[in-house]
């Protein structure tokens, strides 16, 4: 079934000029990038997006991080697009991650790995709504 997911491509990555890399594994996976934008986040909005994680020891560490350079927010689309992009992402922590996944080819710890996916349709569906209007995502 076409679906949608909620990808972040994060601060490691883009101070490392590693954004297109990012996306060829995923559009080479076979996920389209149906909506995209580079935005620096605010301490709010960061919050928001990690409140789930809010009592955890790395939370401020965590929204420290997602603000310290600027990220890249994206819808991407296609065939169980959410399992399908956890997947291509790899585990948490890049020691775990299986080879060819994104955060095994460029993570650098288990705090900095470089890309956030949805966990489900329904937090893909509020993530997506966080950060875009219905215009903003093109096909
Ligand atoms: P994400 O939600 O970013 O896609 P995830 O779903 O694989 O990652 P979560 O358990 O939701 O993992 O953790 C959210 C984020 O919090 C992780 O991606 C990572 O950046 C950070 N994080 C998780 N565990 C730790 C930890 N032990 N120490 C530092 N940061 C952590
Ligand atoms: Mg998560």
């Amino acid at each position: 079934m076409t679906e949608r997911t909620f990808s972040i491509i994060k601060p490691d990555a883009t101070k490392r000029n590693l954004t297109g890399k990012v996306n060829a594994v995923i559009e080479d996976a076979g996920l389209r990038i149906v909506a995209q934008k580079r935005i620096r986040m605010s301490r709010a909005q960061a919050e928001k997006f990690y409140d789930v994680h809010a009592a955890r020891p790395f939370f401020g560490e965590l929204v420290d991080f997602m603000m310290s350079a600027p990220v890249v927010v994206q819808v991407l689309e296609g065939p169980n697009a959410v399992a399908k992009y956890r997947e291509v992402m790899g585990a948490t922590n890049p020691a775990d991650a299986a080879p060819g996944t994104i955060r095994k080819l460029f993570a650098e710890s288990v705090g900095e790995n470089s890309v956030h996916g949805s966990d489900s349709q329904e937090n893909a569906k509020l993530e997506i709504a966080q950060f875009f209007t219905d215009d903003e995502i093109v096909g």
